[in-house]
């Protein structure tokens, strides 16, 4: 008999032993859901048995006082299970369809807002930032919350032209997912890393961290029994960083934010598309970073006023044209925004030295 995932020590456990009794008895016959209200969905069985499944947001950290609390919400409404999503919100199924505003009373009072379905702002995706990253040049969550406690109203109502995804990300490793957003916040490093010989001599394999830079900017520099940089060809994504300590990254005076616009997944319409750089750099200035959250502020609400019905962010910049957004939000186009980084190859993922995949 074969042997389940969580058998063999590997992977997660067969997710089928945590589905709630009414989901487990209705697996397989549903025929069709429908939004009723911003943040909650109807579900219906062939069965004839329904489930509502609420939407919440969460907090990116989160005290296990309140995962205790959050639990106890579960135990009340939802046959003892919730669901910590991808994207960063929290979905409760619901069975009883009179739990359902009890259920969005009580998550109120904890300080969760409800929404982010169908044509609203979702909950933004983050990577975890200055907390426990060592390469960001911002810190996500913290800007994830300042732009989210000015656009909230957008995350509970679903009155935009279409779906609005943004994602923050610390550097350009993109844990947050940002390169398929409609609005990308990103971290940006402006400097290489700064070689500390004696902690790269003493402390680090120099193979390695010269087979780590994906833009071959690493030398050995056998006098120093180190390395060097070459500025010219790195595009400071702090990877050679995760191989040694010698290399910092951080340097608070030149890190600073860019913003992009116009990704998405979804093969509706116009297909998948990556973001493009609106602006290029924009100062850190924690804590609630006000320049970065007044220029997404300025993107959402010319795109909400401008776009046709059911017109992602790309797809309205696609149809009115790259100066026109830039004439209609106001932000500058510069010379920053034009690609040329002379050592670019086609497609980065075809080097042979990008994250273990083989060159074919
Ligand atoms: S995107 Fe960068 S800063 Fe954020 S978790 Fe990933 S590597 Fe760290
Ligand atoms: S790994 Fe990244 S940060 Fe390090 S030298 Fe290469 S391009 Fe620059």
């Amino acid at each position: 008999m074969a042997l389940t995932m969580d058998e063999l020590d590997f992977g997660p456990p067969d997710y089928k032993e945590m589905l709630p009794e009414t989901l487990k008895r209705n697996y397989g016959k549903w025929i069709y859901h429908e939004l009723i209200k911003p943040g909650v969905f109807k579900h219906v069985s062939s069965t004839g048995d329904e489930v509502y499944t609420v939407r919440s947001g969460q907090p990116k950290f989160i005290a296990s006082s309140t995962v205790l609390k959050l639990c106890d919400l579960a135990d009340k409404y939802c046959e003892g299970s919730l669901r910590f999503t991808s994207k960063h919100s929290i979905e409760w199924i619901v069975p009883k369809k009179d739990d359902v505003d009890k259920l969005i009373e009580e998550l109120k009072k904890l300080g969760l807002p409800i929404g982010g379905t169908g044509n609203a702002m979702h909950s933004i995706v983050q990577c975890t930032g200055w907390v426990h990253c060592h390469t960001p040049a911002t810190d996500a969550p913290g800007i994830a919350k300042a732009v989210y406690d000015e656009l909230i109203s957008y995350f509970q109502r679903d009155d935009l032209p279409a779906r609005l995804n943004i994602a923050v990300s610390g550097c350009l490793n993109m844990c947050g997912a940002i390169h398929c957003s409609d609005i990308a916040v990103l971290g940006v490093h402006r400097r290489p890393p700064k070689v500390n010989d004696e902690v790269v001599s003493k402390a680090c394999e120099i193979p390695t961290m010269i087979a780590s830079c994906p833009t071959y900017a690493i030398k050995p520099n056998p006098k120093a029994k180190s390395i060097r940089i070459d500025a010219n060809k790195c595009m400071y994504c702090g990877i050679c960083y995760s191989i040694c300590p010698g290399v910092p990254i951080a340097d608070a005076k030149n890190d600073g934010v860019s913003i992009w616009v116009g990704g998405k997944v979804s093969n509706t319409r116009s297909g998948p598309a990556f973001s493009r750089l609106a602006v290029p750099y924009l100062p850190n200035n924690p804590p609630r970073w006000p320049e970065v959250v007044e220029v997404v502020k300025k993107i959402v609400e010319t795109w909400a006023s401008e776009a046709k019905p059911h017109e992602r962010m790309g797809e309205w910049i696609s149809r009115i044209g790259w100066p026109a957004f830039f004439d209609k939000t106001g932000l500058e186009f510069t010379d920053k925004h034009i690609d040329d980084y002379i050592f670019s190859i086609r497609d980065m993922r075809v080097g042979a030295r990008i994250r273990g995949r083989e060159m074919k």
